[in-house]
Order: C-alpha cells, then structure tokens, then sequence
C-alpha cells in the first residue's frame, strides 16, 4: 500500500513534537516530512539565556536531523499553499528555487509573525526577541553599548548607550529585561569607565501591571524583584514612537537610548494573511480537533492556530489554547493522533489540556512559579526553572550541553566578547523634531533621502565666513557629496519636524551610482548645481572639515 504523505509546515515546539508523534504512530504507513527555515529547532524560553551569554547561541537550540530521526527534513522557505492542488511551493536550495512538495495531510505550525507597524519607528529601530539571531543580536548589541560608552567622553552620548528599554512585560519580556540587567551587572567590573549607577534599565508595560498570566502576589514579588536588580518597572504605559535615539511614551516622556527591546507585536505569519483562511485575533480558527474548516485535509496548531476548548467559544482567551510552549507540544501529540485515527477510519479526540502552570525567571537567581496551583518565588522557584527546562528540553545532548553551560557560566567570569554583525546597508531611520542627522567631524558614513518630513542643512565656511543652508523635503536627498570623497562631514543636518530618511551606507551608494552612468552624472550636476561647482565656497573638499575637539582619556 502506498505511504500517505504528511507535510509538517514549521519546525518549532508544535511542528517538531506533531512530526515526532506522527513518526512513530504511523511507522510504515506514513512517509513524514518537516520543512523548516533553519535546519534546527530553537528552544525559545531559553532565547533571553542565550542574549545574556548564559548559554551560547548554538546549544540553546537542537539540529532536527538528529532530533527526527525518521522524518525527512527540508530546510526550505514555505512561500505559498495551493489546497485544491493540495501542494505547497517552498523556495530552496544554493540558487532558492521554487519546488512543489505534495501532501495528503498538512499540518500547518509556522508560528506567529512580529507586528511592530501600530508604533512609528519601532520596527526600524528595535530589537525583537523571537529566534536565535535576535538573542545574539541582542546580546552583541549590549556588548557594544558598553565598549563604545566606555571610550566616550560626551555626557549624552554616554546616558544613551546606558539606558536600556525593554517593552512589554509578558513572561519574555521580564526575562530579556531580567537577563540583559544580569549580564550588564556581570561585565560591568571590567569596564573601568562605567559607574554602575549609570546604568539605567526600563521595562514598560501598557496593562496595570508585569506578567499578566500569572496570580497578582506572584507579579507584585516579580515586580520588587525587577526593581531591586535596578530595573525601572512603568505600567500602565505605552509606547508611542521609536527612532535611533530612543523611546516616546504614551505619557509624553521621552527616554532616550540606544537600546529597545521589543517582545510586544505578536502578529499574524505574513503567509496566513495570504492564504484566504478564516482568521481570528490573527489565527488560524480551527475546529477542537485541530481541522481547518472548509479544507478536509489541513490542520493547524502551535501559536498560528485558534484552537477552541469549549463548544461555543466566545470573545474570552479562556475559550482558547493559549500560545504557549506547554500547549503546542500537546497539540502536537494530539494532532498526530488524529491523523492516525482519521486514516484507521477511528474517531477523532478533541483536543484538551490544562495548563500546568507558568515559570518565569527574574535574574539574581530568582524566579516566580505558579505550579499546578503552589505558588513559588525566590531561589526554589528559580531550581525549580531551571529543573523544569532542562527536562523538558528534547534530547540528551541538548540537556548536557545547557546543563554544561549554566555550571561554567556559574563558575566562569561573564563572556564579553563581541562577535559582531554590521548593521544593513539601507535601512529607514526616524528622527525627531532637533535630532541632528550629523554634524561637522563625524566621518562621511553615507546618503540619505527624504522619504518624509524636512531637514536644515547648514554649511559654515570658517576661513571666508560664508554659510550656506538648505532645506530637504520628501524625495528630495543629501549626503551625496560620498561619490567625491570618504573625509568628514562638513555640514549640519537637523530635522525640522518629525521625519523618515532612507540611509544607504557609502560603499555600496558609491556602487550603486557608479553601476548606473546617468545616476552618476546626475549627482555630479547635482553637486555643481546646489553648491556652485567643485571650485566654489561650499564644493566638497573646499570647506575644511571642522574637526571635533579632541577627546581627553577618560
Ligand atoms: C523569548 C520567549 C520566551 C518564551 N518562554 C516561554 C516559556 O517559558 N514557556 C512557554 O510555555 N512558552 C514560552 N514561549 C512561547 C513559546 O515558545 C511558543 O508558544 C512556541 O514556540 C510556539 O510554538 P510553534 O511551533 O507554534 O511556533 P514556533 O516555535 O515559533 O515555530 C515556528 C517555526 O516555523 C519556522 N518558520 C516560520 N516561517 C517559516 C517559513 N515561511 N518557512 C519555513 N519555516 C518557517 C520558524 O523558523 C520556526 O522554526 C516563549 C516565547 C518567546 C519568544
């Protein structure tokens, strides 16, 4: 008898433990296949570890070859879902070539997507929390904030690279801000320029109060905890826009600095919105037995679905399974149940579980854990976290090497070493109204457009006493004096009112304009144009750049 094909969509808790239920429930009658971006599983409660160099970024997460053994996975991009033809097209490969994967089940578990547009400039300038890059980032990012604070001598350049904002304060972001508060506590001794009251942390929560899921004496403790690690607890605040330099609050407060975390936004997987499925608080609705209505052959779990868990479900999250890694491995086990039954021509079972409760850690050795109903704080919550995790982490290597990790990490001085990751090479930035863009001295760093609102250039020739000024609006660019010369800026550019460019990093400008001859010979004339021709006052090279005043040796 020919295999039944099932195809598992996503390689994180609800796919992996499906594909590993399915693999062994349905062993010679179903040909299993996992298709996933990564060619690993991420463990994602250990995500703020990995940002806060507890544990490296490699074993925080489990390769699925070696964790499925008997599934055939393929690291691929699902790009699209043709349920008539009942085909998926994934994008794959050295040169990413569309290929079509045919299936007689599909088990779809691609997670949530990260939805930061409500918010202007969160997405261009925070960092988010959800996969294994983001933890590195992050945690290289605050490593960089502390070496270039350390070597800095101006006053707000340094207050900003040292305040340090996390928003949102579910169970991630209380463990981010938790474990990035930690890791700054630990390296701090050998930064001999930074003082530890400089450091200033912020963990901003819109709803009254931290850690809505969990009983109010446990988020009352969590919240003295926080604030004696010298973490600054806001709630009842939101956050009301972002840009390079820092964050505005709903209450009109700005913070300034160089460092927003973002575990807010969870959103619908940018692939759901395209799908034409019934969609609700942006998942997948399905029925208790993990189907989608209206497609006899497609399933769906993990934080992308909506699964009910009563008869008639109503606008209460009760109703639902909640997006949590506890739930989406029972989906998992029951989803693949299902198949197995549907096939054998068996009833389905509905699905059903009740949490078990919620652990999340504070730093310090410290924790809060609401356990089938006892409530723990302090150290036996936080070994009762640790014990927790490292159970339920899959496979005996992964749990050696965590386990491995926390010892040396207990032992061993913090590790600082800074792998770093340049920044992309176009990217938005948001200014507000009086941020300067640059100033004369700092070093040509590339080109800017005006995508929105407008911003002052002001060029001082000191030996002739000339000044130039010019206003930019949207389409409109400056910067572009990098196709002459790689020297420092001579110019100031200050935002006139809240305002969006578009930057592009020098080098690849300089390529870009090159590559295009009429693009070139445009900026030339432009540059002839605007400021009167190579061997006038204000061409490029002719106004000496003012050089910065000599930094003492702090
Ligand atoms: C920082 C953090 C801490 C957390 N802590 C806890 C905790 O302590 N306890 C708890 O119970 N839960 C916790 N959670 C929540 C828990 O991790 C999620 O509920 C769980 O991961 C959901 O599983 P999933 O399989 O639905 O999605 P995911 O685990 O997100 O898996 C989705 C997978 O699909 C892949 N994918 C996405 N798009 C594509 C595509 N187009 N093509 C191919 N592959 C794709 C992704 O790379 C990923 O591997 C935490 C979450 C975070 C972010």
């Amino acid at each position: 008898m020919e295999k039944k094909k099932i195809l598992v969509l996503g390689g994180g808790f609800g796919g992996v433990f499906a594909a590993k239920a399915l693999e062994k429930l349905g062993r010679g009658t179903l040909e299993v296949q996992l298709v996933n971006n990564n060619n690993y599983f991420v463990f994602q409660p250990l995500l703020p570890e990995v940002a806060s160099s507890s544990i490296n970024a490699a074993d925080a997460v489990v390769p699925l070859r070696q964790l499925l053994t008997n599934v055939q996975v393929r690291q691929a991009q699902v790009m699209g879902i043709d349920f008539a033809k009942k085909a998926v097209t994934v994008m794959q490969g050295a040169r990413m070539t569309p290929v079509e994967l045919r299936y007689d089940e599909l088990v779809f578990a691609l997670g949530t997507g990260v939805d930061l547009a409500r918010i202007p400039g969160m997405a261009d300038h925070s960092l988010t929390m959800k996969d294994l890059t983001d933890a590195h980032m992050l945690r290289t990012h605050v490593i960089g904030c502390l070496e270039t604070a350390d070597v800095t001598t101006e006053t707000l350049v340094k207050d900003q690279l040292l305040t340090f904002v996390v928003v949102g304060a579910g169970f991630s972001g209380v463990e981010t801000a938790a474990e990035t508060r930690e890791l700054i506590r630990r390296a701090l001794p050998y930064y001999r320029n930074i003082k530890p009251e400089e450091i200033r942390m912020y963990l901003i929560e819109y709803a009254p109060r931290i850690l809505p899921t969990f009983p109010g004496d446990l988020a009352a403790y969590a919240t003295k905890q926080l604030e004696k690690n010298g973490i600054h607890v806001l709630t009842g605040i939101g956050t009301k826009s972002a840009t390079s330099t820092g964050v505005e609050l709903t209450n009109g407060r700005i913070i300034n600095s160089s460092t927003v975390v973002a575990t807010i936004g969870n959103g619908p997987h940018p692939l759901v919105q395209q799908l034409g499925l019934d969609l609700h608080w942006g998942r997948i609705k399905t029925d208790r037995y993990m189907r989608v209505p209206g497609h006899d052959h497609v399933w769906a779990l993990g934080d992308a679905a909506l699964i009910p868990l009563v008869d008639n479900p109503q606008e209460d999250p009760a109703d639902y399974a909640t997006q949590t890694a506890q739930f989406a491995v029972r989906e998992g086990y029951q989803l693949a149940q299902n198949i197995v039954a549907k096939f054998k021509g068996q009833e389905l079972k509905y699905f059903a579980y009740t949490s078990k409760g919620s652990l999340a850690s504070l730093g310090m050795s410290k924790a809060v854990a609401d356990v089938y109903g006892v409530k723990l704080s302090g150290l036996l919550a936080w070994l009762l976290w640790r014990g927790f995790y490292l159970s339920f982490l899959p496979g005996f290597a992964a749990k050696f090497r965590v386990g491995v990790n926390w010892i040396l990490n207990s032992i061993m001085p913090p590790n600082i070493v800074q792998l770093r990751m340049p920044p992309p090479a176009t990217r938005y930035i948001h200014f507000w109204k009086g941020d300067k863009v640059f100033e004369p001295g700092m070093l040509i760093d590339g080109f800017y457009t005006v995508i929105n609102g407008s911003f002052k250039l002001t060029i001082d020739n000191p030996e002739t006493g000339e000044h130039f000024e010019k206003v930019f609006g949207p389409g409109e660019h400056f910067g572009e004096r990098v196709l002459i010369k790689s020297e420092l800026r001579t110019g100031l550019v200050e935002a006139l009112e809240d305002g969006l460019l578009l930057f592009i990093a020098q080098k690849d400008f300089t390529r870009f304009a090159r590559a295009f001859p009429f693009l070139d010979q445009y900026f030339k004339e432009y540059i002839e144009k605007t400021f009167g021709g190579p061997d006038k006052a204000f061409a490029p090279g002719n106004v000496a750049a003012q050089q910065p005043e000599l930094e003492k040796t702090p």
